[in-house]
């Protein structure tokens, strides 16, 4: 069973972040079949909370359905 990639956190994983760095861009996908080496997976309240690095953009590839938040960072 997988869980939050968050330290001690045991909640079921909701989304998958993938950090390209070469684009300084946060993919965000619907959770993969297996958490790949490079990809962060966070529970609601994780993702909820979170906010992208200074620099880096997020990209939501998800159906346009969850998010209430999207935004971009001007590079
Ligand atoms: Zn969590």
């Amino acid at each position: 069973m997988r869980s939050c990639t968050r330290n001690a956190c045991r909640e079921v994983p909701h989304v998958t972040l993938v950090f390209h760095y070469p684009s300084s861009t946060i993919w965000v996908d619907q959770l993969s079949d297996e958490r790949q080496p490079n990809e962060y997976e966070f529970c609601v309240t994780h993702w909820q909370r979170f906010q992208p690095p200074s620099g880096w953009s997020l990209d939501d590839r998800r159906r346009a359905e969850v998010l209430p938040f999207v935004h971009r960072l001007a590079g």
